[in-house]
């Protein structure tokens, strides 16, 4: 080794052939994501340093590490490709991670025939992995020994190092733990993306020894990272700070529209029932209709040599026309502020444009393909690395892939895409794809049924959307069935009836016309006040997250909004949103309201919803961190302008204010004051009523303190029971039991009631309880005199006050608070007040 002041020289750490990074097997190192450097497909078998210095980072499993050079090159040494699926076997470390080592002294150890038998690549990647400090020169010819010059190492100038530093040298990494239920799959992933595209940073994420591209979806699906694994999010560039922040937070947020997916896809009962196909209730409801089964594209044999510029050509006219499809869905599904479909095909989009899937096609369209069987190759090859993840969400996550394999097909081949739909059908296939979803209820399919999929899949959230029956997971045996033949699919149960019998049809229509008749009944009525046979008001109102949702609310019948949730105003933007556009939103939704009142929370964001722009301190448990009215100590002039904001809304006698996560009584007093002085600068002669949620038990547990200064509480129960039972509300495998019909949750509500009566305050509940109809004569037995529900279930809420005894409720309730399990509770609910 030389080393004068500018040039160090590494010398060789495995003897073999020399290979460029662009030579390796392996995207990630071959693109340069790693920084620069070299390989060598090794002889020997062991690794040795190729400098003096210190070892700075040691893989657990042995086939990686990274030395220091004395002039603070830093040097990651890799043995193998996806070497660390061995987990250590075959690996013997030689030194530990921070010991001072010499030049040439023996690193690692390693098995060459099991690595050549078990892993990808036995070729091992020498980069220098803070390339903004320094340059790279190689020095070898096309083998080298152990010992002998390899790279020469360069420190840039000055000059050189701040240009560097300014284009795109600064680097900035922090870990996060991944809180998207499900992992990282593709509506997360686009998220991730577009969040990268806003900084001119590049920027990676690296889970175990695997890095991607934020740019690349596909390169992100293939981490395989899933719900609760922790990856390093490192960017480099002039915003490299900001950026990291972004990134964090992206991936720290949970999805909209995720909550409302059934907890976990049960596992596919085997089909005992003679003439029943079980599988997995992705959507509930019953139907009866003939089947209409779906098949998809095969593509005959290719020739292949066709001329790559023309079918160049057609593939990009294809895409071009697909986007154009998927763009105009994007628009419709904003104009009807469909969250959850905006979010699914804006995935689609970002997968049409993935570097990774458009390279692969293009290679294979240069070696002859047809577009047609390039496209098809180029997905069924990711498709492949998703479902080889061996976890079933990535798997659900290839779904999409095939999705856009069907629509490019069909774009390619000029199809229309046009069948005969029978009057009421139930459709089946071996997996459907978003689009599909989208076409056949256009066509008013009745019912799905899918031998594939999952009820966490994006077909299954569209369903439940759409209302429409959707079983999944049914087994290859439902493609067999001849086509028309007419069943009964009974969703909510999983299952799909081959054979009914005239009986079992006129029962199913029965049920279903009686549904009907009973929600026509229901809806006629939703616009009457709900009362009690003993004459108890309940109010019915509405949780809405926007001025549409409002009018749906009010069109359906709802008593006034008992939550809106402002946080719609201010996420997926890069700004925050000033007072003028915050003043028209709210005033939007009062407007919706006719006259009746309107209750407005101030923001909630911190915990899992992260803002770009309101950078919050990285916290180890966000959820009981800066959220809520914790914020405002945080960021104070947010919560303020949002307040004057709120203040110039007309008539401001409609509008209550309701603070999110409050805890003690000094909360809700600054708030008070702060409000009396903005009300003083604005000469307001009206204060708006003052709420406060309760949703942490210590809120519950002083009710009474709190309704002393307050107008109002309502009890968010969705928070209630996640900080009550200790369990995340988010956890997919503990959601069937985070159940706010505890008896801990009711003696809490129980006891927010009693505290509120002592000041002659009422109390509202807006958390998901209130839309469960078995938990109707318990919350007003309890003495709740407002629920907050979900627009369409106003109707039905009110039709269950209305056969509701509310003595009877207060007595009955009473004895539930000493049950013990929420199961019991709800055992004893149906054995009260059934639900028919
Ligand atoms: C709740 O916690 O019950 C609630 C209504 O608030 P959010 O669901 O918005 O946290
Ligand atoms: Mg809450």
């Amino acid at each position: 080794m030389s080393n004068n002041n500018n040039a160090l020289t590494l010398s060789a750490p495995l003897s073999g052939p020399v290979l460029s990074l662009g030579n390796v097997p392996d995207e990630v190192f071959a693109s340069h994501a790693m920084g620069d450097g070299i390989a060598i497909d090794p002889l020997n078998d062991r690794l040795h340093a190729p400098c003096d210095g210190v070892i700075i980072h040691v893989a657990r499993t042995g086939h990686a590490l990274t030395i220091r050079a004395e002039n603070g090159a830093e040097i990651l040494m890799h043995v193998g490709i996806d070497t660390v699926e061995l987990n250590g076997e075959g690996f013997a470390l030689l030194v530990e991670n921070g010991a001072r080592v010499k030049l040439g002294q023996a690193l690692v150890q390693f098995d060459l025939d099991r690595i050549a038998r078990q892993c990808k690549s036995l070729v091992s990647l020498i980069i220098l992995t803070n390339g903004e400090r320094f340059e790279l020169r190689a020095l070898a010819g096309q083998t080298v020994e152990v010992g002998q010059p390899l790279l020469q190492i360069t420190a840039r100038s000055t000059s050189a190092l701040e240009t560097a530093v300014d284009n795109c040298a600064l680097e900035a990494s922090a870990s996060v733990r991944i809180t998207h239920r499900g992992g990282l799959h593709a509506r997360p992933a686009a998220l991730i993306r577009k969040t990268a595209q806003g900084f001119s940073s590049t920027a990676h994420l690296r889970f175990g020894e695997k890095y991607a591209a934020c740019d690349s979806l596909i390169g992100l699906l293939g981490l395989g990272i899933g719900e609760g694994d922790e990856v390093q999010v490192i960017c480099r560039g002039k915003d490299a700070e900001a950026a990291v922040q972004a990134l964090v937070a992206a991936l720290s947020a949970s999805i909209k529209g995720e909550h409302h997916a059934p907890a976990v896809a049960a596992p596919r009962r085997a089909n005992t029932e003679a003439g029943v196909l079980q599988g997995v209730c992705a959507a509930p409801g019953l139907v009866c209709g003939p089947l209409f089964r779906l098949a998809g594209i095969e593509l005959p044999h290719d020739s292949g040599n066709h001329i790559a510029s023309e079918q160049l050509r057609r593939l990009d006219t294809a895409l071009e026309q697909v986007r154009g499809e998927i763009r105009s869905t994007l628009d419709h599904a904003r104009q009807r502020k469909s969250i959850e479909e905006e979010d699914i095909f804006a995935a689609h989009l970002a997968l049409l444009e993935d570097p990774a899937l458009l390279e692969a096609a293009t290679a294979a369209i240069e070696q002859g393909s047809a577009a047609t069987h390039a496209w098809r190759d180029a997905i069924q090859a990711q498709c492949a690395v998703l479902l080889a993840l061996g976890k079933p969400l990535f798997a659900e996550r290839a779904n999409d892939l095939r999705d856009l394999q069907q629509r490019v097909l069909r774009a390619l081949l000029g199809e229309a895409w046009h069948f005969e739909l029978p009057a009421g059908a139930i459709v089946s296939a071996h997996e459907l794809t978003p689009s599909d979803l989208l076409q056949l209820t256009a066509q008013n399919a009745v019912g799905i049924c899918m031998a594939e999929g999952g009820a966490t899949s994006h077909v299954a959230i569209l369903a439940r959307g759409k209302g429409l029956p959707c079983v999944v997971a049914l087994g290859s045996e439902v493609l067999d069935v001849p086509q028309g033949q007419r069943v009964v699919l009974d969703a909510a149960n999983g299952r799909l009836e081959l054979a009914p019998s005239e009986a079992r049809h006129a029962e199913v229509h029965q049920i279903r016309d009686a549904q009907k008749r009973r929600r026509q009944q229901q809806q006629a009525q939703a616009r009457e006040p709900a009362c009690t046979t003993d004459g108890v008001r309940i109010e019915i109102a509405a949780n809405v997250a926007s001025s549409a949702e409002a009018q749906v609310a009010f069109d359906n019948g709802a008593d006034g909004v008992g939550l809106l949730r402002t946080e719609f105003l201010f996420v997926d933007r890069r700004t925050a949103p000033d007072e003028q556009e915050q003043r028209q939103a709210y005033q939007a939704v009062l407007d919706a309201m006719g006259d009746k009142s309107v209750i407005i929370r101030t923001i909630d964001v911190g915990g899992d919803k992260q803002l770009d722009y309101l950078p919050l301190p990285v916290e180890a448990n966000p959820v009981l961190g800066l959220r809520g009215i914790r914020m405002a100590q945080a960021r104070p002039e947010l919560l303020d302008q949002q307040l004057r904001a709120l203040l110039q809304v007309n008539p401001l006698g409609r509008c209550r204010i309701l603070l999110p996560m409050v805890s003690e009584v000094d909360e809700l007093l600054q708030i008070r004051q702060r409000l009396d002085e903005l009300c003083t600068t604005l000469e307001l002669t009206t204060r708006p009523e003052l709420g406060v949620m309760i949703e942490v038990p210590a809120a519950a547990l002083m009710a009474e303190q709190l309704a002393e200064h307050a107008d109002f509480l309502s009890i968010g129960t969705n928070d209630l029971s996640q900080y009550t039972l200790a369990m995340d509300r988010d956890h997919a495998g503990l959601a069937a039991r985070v159940d706010a019909l505890h008896p801990a949750l009711l003696r809490l509500i129980a006891q927010t009631c009693a505290g509120a009566a002592r000041h002659g305050r009422w109390v509202g509940v807006c958390g998901a309880l209130a839309s469960d109809p078995l938990a109707t004569p318990v919350l007003v037995g309890l003495g709740v005199s407002e629920l907050s529900v979900s627009p369409l279930q106003i109707g039905e809420i009110k039709d269950r006050v209305r056969h509701l005894d509310a003595a009877q409720c207060r007595q009955l309730s009473q004895g539930l608070l000493d049950l013990s399990s929420a199961r019991a509770v709800r055992q004893a609910c149906q054995h009260h007040w059934p639900l028919s």
